[in-house]
């Protein structure tokens, strides 16, 4: 057993900062918190001392509120120092939404990925594509109900309601870039497997890693299979991501996430992901050795709890990267389709 990951999690900064108030939680790198109108009700965001003013890491969710908060912290404990560029993480709408709005108001100049630029513009170019015909087959197809397709395959609607436009130009980073921000060097990383090339920061000389949503404290970020690609392996590119972080990474890294509070215990938190993820794929495999089951028969082996049609989409999406996942590494195997849906066996 590695010794390292014995070490349980410790959080530094237990106490999180209000809306429009900061935390400096390295000397230089300030956490600000912004509200989400969602079960997660927050988001992370980070600025960093960028010498004449403060780069910001992430966004928030594009609405009024998060707007109001920007405005009163510029005029408040931002004063006297201009921002200066805008990173994103990923395409998620809690934090890329309200991006085109801040490189607008403050003139900022945007850094991201590719993938994370052009997966936004594309939701914004064609929000009706997600209801093709399709992506409706794929969802029927793994078993779910017609009225959860429903909701699924209309969601591009509902995600452009939460980000603003993007400009028409963005300056790439991609992984193995350094940044120099303010005094500091930041190494871009990127990792798979909740959002296509979501991008992390990492300062080596003092240990920071701006983890965006890849490695949370206490939630398993959502790991889905869209209808986009039906036989993705997001589960295996997040898995591969969390080894690559752990072998990277030192263990006394201080992590800033995306969500919930800064912590240090990176390899630890990795591993309970790792080994949470093992543990629904061995329930799966049970399931599937007596019977079997398309991805929706799955759920209830996953999620005991009952589900609205909403959570129904993201548990069943999860399911399925589980599934897909087992598939490419032989321990299930796909059935020929029964009445129009698929089902999975132990080989
Ligand atoms: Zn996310
Ligand atoms: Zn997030």
């Amino acid at each position: 057993m590695d010794v390292r990951s014995a070490e349980s999690l410790s959080y530094p900064f237990p106490d999180t900062p209000a809306p429009g108030e900061v935390v400096e939680v390295a000397p230089g790198i300030l956490w600000i918190r912004m509200p989400l109108p969602f079960r997660l009700n927050h988001v992370n965001i980070y600025l960093i001392d960028d010498g004449e003013g403060w780069a910001i890491f992430d966004a928030g969710i594009g609405n009024d509120n998060t707007r109001a908060i920007w405005e009163t912290l510029a005029a408040g404990p931002l004063a006297g120092r201009r921002l200066t560029r805008l990173i994103v993480s990923h395409y998620h709408p809690d934090h890329i939404g309200l991006a085109g709005w801040l490189a607008q108001r403050f003139d900022l100049p945007l850094q991201m990925s590719q993938t994370c630029f052009l997966g936004c513009i594309n939701i914004s170019l064609s929000p009706g594509a997600l209801d093709a015909q399709p992506y409706r087959d794929f969802y029927l197809r793994n078993g779910l109900d017609a009225k959860t397709t429903a909701i699924v395959t209309t969601q591009g609607h509902g995600y452009l309601k939460m980000v603003t436009a993007l400009p028409p130009t963005f300056n790439r980073i991609v992984a193995g870039d350094t940044l120099h921000i303010g005094g500091r060097t930041f190494a871009v990383l990127s990792g798979d497997g909740h959002a296509p090339e979501q991008l992390m920061l990492y300062c080596a000389p003092e240990k920071l890693f701006l983890a965006a949503d890849q490695v949370l404290a206490k939630i398993s970020p959502n790991v889905s299979v869209w209808a986009v690609d039906p036989l993705g392996d997001p589960l295996g590119l997040y898995l591969r991501s969390l080894a690559t972080l752990r072998r990277d990474l030192p263990t006394d890294t201080l992590v800033l996430a995306g969500h919930q509070l800064p912590f240090y215990g990176l390899h630890t938190r990795a591993g309970e992901l790792i080994a949470h993820h093992e543990h629904r794929c061995a329930l799966i495999e049970e399931a599937c050795r007596t019977a079997p089951r398309s991805a929706a028969d799955l759920v209830p082996v996953i999620f005991h709890h009952p589900l609205d049609p909403h959570q129904m989409s993201f548990a069943f999406s999860e399911v399925l990267a589980h599934v897909n996942y087992m598939v490419r590494e032989g321990r299930l195997l796909w059935t020929h389709p029964e009445n129009g849906i698929a089902r999975i066996v132990t080989p």
